[in-house]
């Protein structure tokens, strides 16, 4: 075992992927994520700060560690988060710093995000359909989005990548516009199927519009796709490309086809707890230790610690399936 390789599960999986929430608000209110009002957030206070988010980074390069991913709530909310990416992005030993974000404050971010190191960029648009936008997110933005859109990709980002959630009786219209979109921008659509994580409870597995659903569809609409070759095997979407090489399109079949057995992914959210998987419903409470008199032993340790407890995979399957207290925007998808 490579010594750095020390993110090591009882399944043999090994952790090198962070995802960082910095914040569990949001400027929308996407209906398979957060509830409409009243949205208790987390205090400022309890917030991680940057040298705290820093610190965690630091030591887990020393155990393995080295692709970051921001996320949130709405991480482009958090302010001057350029700073937080400047200080990631030049710790020794990180080679990759993503950052996921619904793309409203990102035409006036954008260059900033770029040149403080970051490179990888997905945003979240659901629908090409404005109507159908603000049905989803029950707020207004979608101009914001599409102008988002085209300043990630001047200021150099690429590829970017859409993410679409998809949701049966809802996004079924929208599947064969982001196709031509993947064809006709140059950007990679990224559907992911809905995911029982959301604030209201009213996931059923009924509402999830499958990924094989979507390839028969764009199979017949636009033209055949076919798997692509070489990919990340531990990337969470499948990747397609159309047969004439013009577009491509990944399938995150979180619930139909599980990944967990690849998964390279840990978190930390914003308010400082350790999560080994989007579903656990056990987390380690690593602010306590930074704020205590932890070490930077002891926080190795912790992150350590709970990656030898994760579970084999998620229970979404299963009628065993307890969802977690919390929805997706306070873990940090
Ligand atoms: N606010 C940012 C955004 O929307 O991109 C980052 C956080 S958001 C929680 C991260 C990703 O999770 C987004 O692509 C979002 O669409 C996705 N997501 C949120 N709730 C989901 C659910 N219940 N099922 C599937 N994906 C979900
Ligand atoms: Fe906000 Fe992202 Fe959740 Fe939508 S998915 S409500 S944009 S955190």
């Amino acid at each position: 075992m490579n010594p750095m390789e020390q993110l090591i599960d009882s399944f043999g999986r090994v952790h090198n992927n962070l995802r960082i929430s910095v914040t569990d608000r949001c400027n929308i209110r996407c209906f398979y994520c957060m509830p409409t009002e009243d949205v208790v957030f987390m205090q400022r206070n309890q917030l991680l700060t940057f040298e705290e988010i820093e610190r965690v980074v630091r030591v887990g390069v020393t155990v393995g560690i080295n692709k970051i991913r921001l996320t949130g709530g709405e991480p482009l909310v958090r302010r001057d988060l350029d700073q937080l990416i400047s200080k990631v992005a030049a710790i020794p030993g990180i080679r990759d710093v993503g950052l996921t974000t619904n793309g409203i404050l990102l035409a006036e971010q954008a260059q900033q995000l770029f040149d403080a190191g970051l490179r990888r960029i997905n945003i979240s648009l659901d629908a090409l359909d404005p109507v159908k936008f603000k049905e989803i997110t029950r707020r207004e933005g979608y101009e914001k989005v599409i102008e988002g859109i085209h300043a990630a990709k001047a200021a150099g980002f690429d590829p970017v990548k859409i993410n679409a959630v998809s949701i049966r009786g809802v996004t079924e219209s929208e599947i064969v516009p982001f196709g031509k979109l993947a064809r006709e921008a140059g950007v990679e659509i990224r559907f992911i199927e809905f995911m029982p994580l959301d604030s209201d409870n009213a996931w059923e597995r009924d509402k999830v519009l499958f990924a094989d659903e979507i390839v028969d569809t764009l199979s017949r609409e636009i033209m055949p796709l076919l798997p692509m070759k070489n990919r990340d095997p531990q990337a969470p979407a499948t990747e397609y490309v159309f047969e004439d090489g013009v577009g491509r399109i990944g399938l995150i079949a979180s619930v139909s086809r599980p990944f967990c057995m690849s998964c390279n992914r840990f978190r930390l959210t914003a308010d400082g707890k350790f999560r080994n998987c989007l579903f656990s419903l056990e987390e380690t409470d690593v602010k306590s230790l930074i704020r205590g008199s932890g070490t930077d032993a002891d926080i190795a340790r912790a992150m350590i610690e709970s990656i030898q407890a994760k579970k084999i995979g998620h229970e979404i399957n299963s009628a065993n399936y307890v969802q977690p207290i919390r929805p997706m925007h306070s873990i940090g998808g």
